[in-house]
């Protein structure tokens, strides 16, 4: 039995158990798929927004207002990778989005946010040089900034885990019963979780998640966006995350440098029926190329390395929702964290926690709370010198096994091990960046493969590329 089961192991989720981690509880993370962060979490824009955006009164304009700085404070102890670049909102010589421009900065000033200013068009383009001379007025936001996503979301969960935080994916939450102490958590297996309270992180799912206990005051509508990532030689085209002004869609089409060195652009906004929608479309794609280009016109789609798609679990009212279910005592909804839940994921998670305690949870610190991971990527990080003494001790780091990205087998070996530990191809890649690069995995998912099934004690064979039956191997000739 557990204090606490939290449902889906996104960004939210994640973060959400990190930050209960810190108090005298047990608390259970349920993640359907074979690994965590493989919702919305995997496939968005990556980028810190400062806060400028959501209207005033709303629960996203107070949770990303507080978010920025608690995100960029806990990626430090996490030591999950961020660049604090700012970003450009821009106007294109029309009245209407001049005016837009102004209005932002107004709005976010209403929210709180430090560190606006106006730019024109050619302050902004001594800052930017590619930036299009047909942009005329810019928002510059300070604060803003991009991160990994996945990365963060991992680091926070190993840092949960490390913490005393249980961990169970391919647990597909199919029904929820009331019990005399709590609750039942069944998975579609018919693996069973009992707990005090319960916590509905499941993204697109978390109306699902809610009509299983009689729930249905909030209903997601599914909107994708498609991006286009780009090599690393174009990841220099620009140092800013640059938007254009927003629509009633959304935030538009960015133009962004990613912590990793790559360019990325995107994404579209498409209402779909299914939550885990992750197609790409020619038209979708055409549509980031056009627009990507208004405002960088130098970007080159040569240069494109992959294209991908992620889902907002976007609800009429436009707001986050978190709020106690309203047809069972001891259950909490943190649902309908569109864009911007990335951001606010540590404010979330605390407010979060707030309301549990109104629920009636005691939160009692504990004395041994580590709110430090270890730094995954120190080797990446360390001079030659330092890396040669290192490989003299360590020599699985002298092996590379990536070489678009300069991956070893030291690091993938510590993927394997390291919570939580990385199960499959996609899983050594999200960690580590194996695969990532160029040739997307040609040349080193063979030498991964064998390192998971090593490390695992299976055969070659069992080593899936993302869970359940992605095997790539289907035998012996
Ligand atoms: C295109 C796009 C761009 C975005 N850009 C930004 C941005 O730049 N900045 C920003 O701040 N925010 C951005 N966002 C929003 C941000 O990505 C989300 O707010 C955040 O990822 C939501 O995290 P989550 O944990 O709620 O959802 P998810 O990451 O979707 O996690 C939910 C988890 O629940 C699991 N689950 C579902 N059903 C079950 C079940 N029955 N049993 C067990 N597990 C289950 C899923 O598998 C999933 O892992 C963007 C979103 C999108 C889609």
């Amino acid at each position: 039995m557990f204090d606490i089961a939290i449902i889906g192991g996104g960004v939210i989720g994640g973060m959400l158990a990190r930050q209960l981690s810190r108090y005298q509880l047990s608390v259970c993370l349920l993640e359907k798929e074979s690994d965590v962060a493989m919702g919305a979490t995997k496939a968005n824009s990556g980028i810190v927004h400062g806060g400028y955006d959501p209207e005033p009164g709303t629960l996203k304009a107070k949770l990303n207002a507080e978010g920025v700085q608690k995100l960029y404070d806990v990626a430090d102890e996490i030591h999950a990778p961020y660049r604090k670049n700012g970003s450009f909102v821009c106007a294109f010589g029309t009245p209407e989005e001049e005016a837009t421009v102004r209005a932002l900065y107004e709005r976010g000033l209403v929210n709180g946010i430090k560190g606006l200013e106006i730019l024109t068009g050619d302050e902004a383009r001594a800052l930017e040089p590619a930036l299009s001379d047909k942009v005329s007025l810019v928002l510059h936001v300070t604060n803003a900034g991009i991160v990994c996503p996945y990365e963060l979301t991992l680091a926070a969960i190993g840092n949960a885990m490390d913490n005393g935080v249980a961990l169970k994916v391919e647990f597909a939450v199919s029904a929820i019963e009331r019990t005399q102490k709590g609750f039942a958590v069944i998975a579609e297996s018919g693996a069973r979780v009992e707990a005090a309270y319960v916590v509905n992180c499941a993204g697109a799912y978390a109306d699902r998640i809610a009509a299983m206990v009689g729930d249905d005051f909030f209903t997601i509508i599914p909107r994708a966006g498609e991006y286009m990532l780009l090599d690393k030689n174009e990841g220099a085209r620009v140092s800013h995350t640059i938007f254009q002004v927003p629509s009633a869609e959304g935030k538009g089409v960015l133009v962004s440098p990613t912590v990793d060195g790559n360019l990325l652009t995107g994404p579209t906004a498409v209402k779909v029926g299914a939550p885990d929608h992750t197609e790409t479309t020619p038209a979708g794609l055409e549509t980031v190329a056009r627009l990507a280009a208004k405002s960088v016109p130098s970007v080159n789609f040569r240069q494109v390395i992959t294209s991908f798609s992620g889902v907002r679990a976007s609800e009429k009212r436009g707001d986050f929702i978190i709020e106690p279910a309203r047809s069972v005592q001891g259950m909490l909804h943190v649902a309908a964290i569109d864009s911007p839940g990335l951001t606010s994921c540590v404010a979330i998670a605390d407010y979060a926690i707030e309301l549990l305690r109104e629920m009636g949870l005691a939160t009692v610190e504990k004395a041994d709370f580590n709110p430090v991971r270890e730094n995954p990527h120190a080797f990446r990080e360390m001079s030659d010198e330092e890396k040669d003494a290192y490989i003299k001790a360590h020599p699985a780091y002298g092996k590379i096994v990536c070489r678009c990205e300069t991956v070893s087998e030291g690091e993938i070996r510590d993927a394997i091990r390291r919570n939580p530990p990385a199960r499959d191809i996609d899983g050594v890649k999200r960690r580590t960046r194996s695969g990532m690069g160029r040739c997307q995995g040609g040349f080193c998912m063979p030498y991964v493969m064998r390192l998971i099934a090593e490390e695992n004690g299976v055969a070659m064979e069992r080593v899936t590329k993302k869970g359940a039956d992605s095997y790539q191997l289907i035998g012996k000739l």
